[in-house]
């Protein structure tokens, strides 16, 4: 008799072929192959989970090296979403693994999830607000649990979203920050450790939602890893009865009533966007302070316009929009314009 690969796992409490059934029958949707995406997705792949399908629009870049944890040196240039799911299949040869090297856009989500076999479940490793947002009504719309994580500098943040049971993310954060305040990971730099945690709770969370969810713990949880903080929030308590999304169903990120499609600007080479956010444009004074630690950037009253540290020229203006220069891919502007502005 030969032991099965899940052998140490199949023996934990709760386990055992029927979860292993399960685990082989899911299918979860990754958005986001990043610092959280990687250790995620490499312990689902190793889990058992039947199907994963990778949602990313960006390019392996030698900084990722530092965190993100399914790509080596000769992986730099090529696709995330496609190195990781080489990587994933050469770990587990059963898995059905999908790269979609895709922006995931108000225009295109919910066609993500309608195509395939419905996703049993949705993980928001993503690192901007506008997705994240787009992700809870797309959930919260169709009924999909999401299992959100968030990391930058030394803090960590999780919590896994339930439509009709938890709250969602909404009522718990109802307004995403203004453009330029939230810190990112390429402004305010990321530990990896940070990132790893998050990733496997959120993948802890995924299996549990598949093998038992009474298994789940129903509350936020945040904590400073270099601070040694920590804490937890009750999810179900945090419900809002007036909230926009999860108690009015009104799909705001989804119906694209905040922030219009990016544009790409003819002839100069260059894409115009527009930050998805219902309170204006960003605090120019501390944006300026922030860009100019990533490159160099003068501000007028108007806006804050530069080059970055890579030689893409970059300006903002006072009422949110932006100009990303050297490119007519909108998904790089908007790569940029979260890396950098941070909504
Ligand atoms: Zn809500």
């Amino acid at each position: 008799m030969t032991v099965s690969r899940y052998h140490r796992q199949s023996i934990l409490p709760g386990f055992g072929h029927a979860a292993e059934a399960r685990l082989a029958a899911a299918h979860v949707m990754v958005v986001g192959c990043g610092a959280l995406g990687c250790p995620a997705l490499d312990l689902l792949a190793r889990a058992g989970v039947g199907r994963l399908s990778i949602v990313d629009r960006d390019v392996v870049e030698l900084t990722n090296l530092q965190r993100q944890t399914l790509f080596a040196e000769r992986d730099v240039g090529r696709p995330k979403a496609e190195a990781a799911a080489d990587r994933l299949r050469a770990v587990n040869a059963s898995l059905r693994c999908e790269a979609i090297c895709e922006d995931l856009t108000h225009e295109n989500a919910e066609a993500l999830i309608r195509p395939h076999p419905r996703p049993s479940l949705i993980l928001d490793c993503t690192d901007n607000f506008a997705t994240r947002y787009l992700l809870n009504d797309l959930c919260v719309k169709h009924t999909l649990a999401l299992v959100y994580g968030g990391a930058v500098a030394t803090r960590g943040t999780q919590l896994t979203i339930i439509p009709g049971q938890t709250a969602c993310l909404r009522c718990v954060f109802p307004d995403a920050p203004p453009p330029g305040e939230a810190e990112t990971c390429d402004t305010a730099g990321i530990l990896g450790p940070v990132a790893a945690i998050i990733g496997a709770t959120q993948a802890a969370d995924a299996i549990k939602l598949i093998v038992s969810p009474a298994a789940l713990s129903g509350t936020l949880l945040s904590f400073d890893l270099w601070a040694n903080q920590r804490s937890r929030l009750d999810l179900h308590a945090a419900r809002d009865p007036h909230c926009p999304c999860c108690a009015q169903r009104r799909f705001d990120f989804l119906s694209g009533a905040y922030g219009d499609a990016p544009r790409v600007l003819c002839g100069r080479n260059s894409v115009q966007l527009h930050a998805a956010h219902a309170n204006g444009g960003p605090e120019m004074d501390r944006l300026h302070a922030r860009l100019a630690s990533a490159g160099t950037f003068t501000r007028s009253t108007a806006a804050i316009s530069g080059t970055l540290a890579d030689g893409t020229p970059l300006a903002v203006f006072a009422d949110g929009r932006a100009i990303v220069g050297n490119t007519t891919d909108p998904a790089a502007a908007r790569a940029v314009y979260a890396r950098y502005v941070g909504a």
